[in-house]
């Protein structure tokens, strides 16, 4: 471990140790894979009720279903528009679960469109969940052109809100995470973060009482599927330095695979 002193303020860390329950690179797959089921199962749920919502704004805008209870005299606008609205809620939560699913199970990067594609799934998602409405208010023979123009816009903000959730901006590749998997240098991490850390000094720890530590793939079974950018960082600058520490050394080996 890096034998780097702290200057400033000193925490008491609460530390508790894990061990990990894995002796393959199998295994582990196997750990991610079913930590983040969950989560894929929630989103693809949540995605499926967003289209459900579409095809009743659908449904309500074309007053293909007349129930006359929901609507606003003379305008026939509410129902539409809190099914639009439901349909964003439920897209854009899915696409939030979607991708932590895809941070903790992360793909690989070998298939270049299937990475891309798992890490944005939420921007096709979007584009089903508003496009078809778009077209069919637009093309609706009954509507006047003032209420096929809110909808046409409502319905692209709302595209434009699901596509940036979609978007995963930072993704995690699985050579990344098997990269540091198997080390036996310590990392630590906290119960509610995404990543792992060299240094128990580091300062987005200094707030978190209760830490964890243990191995690398202990770390990436407990969903912390790769290593927090600062300690990268500080890790490297210290392979470079002339009193290099084990963990550097560990690192530089791993990574010249
Ligand atoms: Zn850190």
């Amino acid at each position: 471990m890096a034998e780097k002193k702290t200057t400033g303020k000193t925490v008491t860390h609460n530390i508790t140790h894990v061990e990990s329950t894995t002796n393959s690179k199998e295994e582990l797959l196997a750990v991610t894979k079913k930590n983040a089921t969950p989560y894929r199962i929630a989103a693809v749920i949540l995605w499926i009720l967003g289209l459900v919502c579409e095809v009743f704004a659908i449904l309500f805008f074309t007053i293909k279903i007349d129930w006359s209870v929901l609507y606003e005299e003379p305008g026939y606008t509410i129902a539409w528009i809190a099914a639009l609205v439901l349909d964003l809620i439920f897209v854009v939560i899915g696409s939030i679960l979607w991708k932590k699913a895809n941070h903790m199970d992360p793909a690989s990067k070998k298939n270049p469109t299937k990475f891309w594609i798992q890490n944005n799934l939420g921007i096709i998602i979007a584009a089903i969940a508003f496009i078809p409405f778009i077209i069919f208010a637009l093309t609706d023979k009954n509507a006047s052109k003032k209420n096929k123009t809110i909808a046409a816009i409502a319905a692209a903000v709302a595209l434009v809100i699901g596509i940036l959730f979609g978007i995963d901006w930072n993704p995690v590749s699985q050579e990344e995470m098997l990269e540091n998997a198997g080390l036996d240098n310590k990392v630590y991490w906290t119960a509610s973060g995404t990543v792992y850390h060299a240094f128990v000094d580091c300062g987005h720890l200094h707030n978190s009482t209760d830490l964890f530590d243990g191995s690398t793939t202990a770390a990436i079974e407990n969903g912390k599927t790769r290593m927090c950018k600062s300690c990268e960082k500080r890790l490297e600058k210290e392979q470079q330095s002339p009193t290099v520490s084990k963990v550097a050394e560990d690192q530089s080996v791993e990574s010249a695979q």
